[in-house]
């Protein structure tokens, strides 16, 4: 038997609210319920419905709070109570996101869901920094990787010195604290010590910041600059571009 109530697992995009799509904005305004991460911002749950009942289950890394089993239960119960139900993700929610998983979870409990994607944040990063991820001259292929490390997997879940010979533009999120590594690996992999690196905290949002630096360097300047989470990093010779169109784009 169907659920009666409805999940819509729904990108919130990098952090502008200015860059939510129109059916997310309409389903905050109409949704009961909204339970959402911790990267979708203050500014864009202020968009919401003053009735709407709206629930944090995000989770930072050691973070206790909020487990996904209980953000499953929350969709579930409220789902089986007949509500509509706005499962908002920062960025795009197949991205990283956990959005397959859940899927899986509601389908598997007969819920009734829709996936609304959103600008994922490596989009808005790089267009907000004037960084063409694709280039007819510098790029013609594009991995976006996680820097994330499996705690079951004890040389991280992506093997970067293959990576290094395979694409044009490296893009990888949850990166920061690994850089170190993931920059020392990818030199092993056979990149240049000089290729260029972007690397953009807070993208979109009124706290963005830009850095440009070198693969060889990017660590030391990442931890002098105190760079912190979320950031995403792009690599490769695309991030030059920037230096030949910035001066007339307003970011
Ligand atoms: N579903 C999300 C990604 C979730 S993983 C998406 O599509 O963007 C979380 C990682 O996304 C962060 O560690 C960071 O690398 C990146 N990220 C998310 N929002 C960001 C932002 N506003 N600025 C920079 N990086 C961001």
């Amino acid at each position: 038997m169907k659920s009666k109530g409805k999940v819509f697992i729904c990108g919130a995009g990098p952090g502008d609210p200015e860059l939510l799509t129109v059916k997310a904005t309409r389903l905050l305004q109409t949704c009961d319920i909204i339970l959402h991460d911790r990267l979708v911002s203050r500014e864009i749950l202020e968009l919401a419905s003053q009735t709407s009942k709206k629930i944090y289950v995000g989770r930072a890394s050691g973070d206790p709070k909020g487990t996904q089993k209980k953000t499953n239960n929350l969709m579930l119960n409220f789902a089986n109570e007949g509500k509509k139900i706005l499962r908002l993700k920062g960025g795009d929610p197949f991205i990283f996101g956990r959005g397959g998983e859940e899927a899986e979870f509601l389908a598997s409990h007969h819920v009734e869901y829709e996936i609304i994607p959103g600008i994922t944040s490596f989009a808005g990063a790089a267009g907000y920094a004037s960084i063409p991820l694709t280039h007819r001259r510098y790029s013609s292929s594009l991995a976006v990787v996680t820097g994330h490390v499996d705690a079951n997997k004890n040389d991280g879940v992506v093997n970067w010195r293959q990576l290094a010979r395979s694409v044009d533009t490296i893009v990888v999120l949850m990166g920061l604290e690994r850089i170190n590594i993931i920059a020392k690996k990818l030199i092993q992999g056979g990149l240049d010590t000089n290729t260029e690196v972007a690397v953009v905290e807070n993208a979109t949002t009124s706290k963005q910041r830009i850095f440009i630096s070198k693969l060889g360097e990017v660590a030391t300047k990442m931890k002098k600059h105190s760079v912190q989470p979320p950031s995403v990093i792009i690599i490769g010779k695309v991030v030059k571009v920037r230096m030949q169109i910035k001066d007339l784009s307003l970011n």
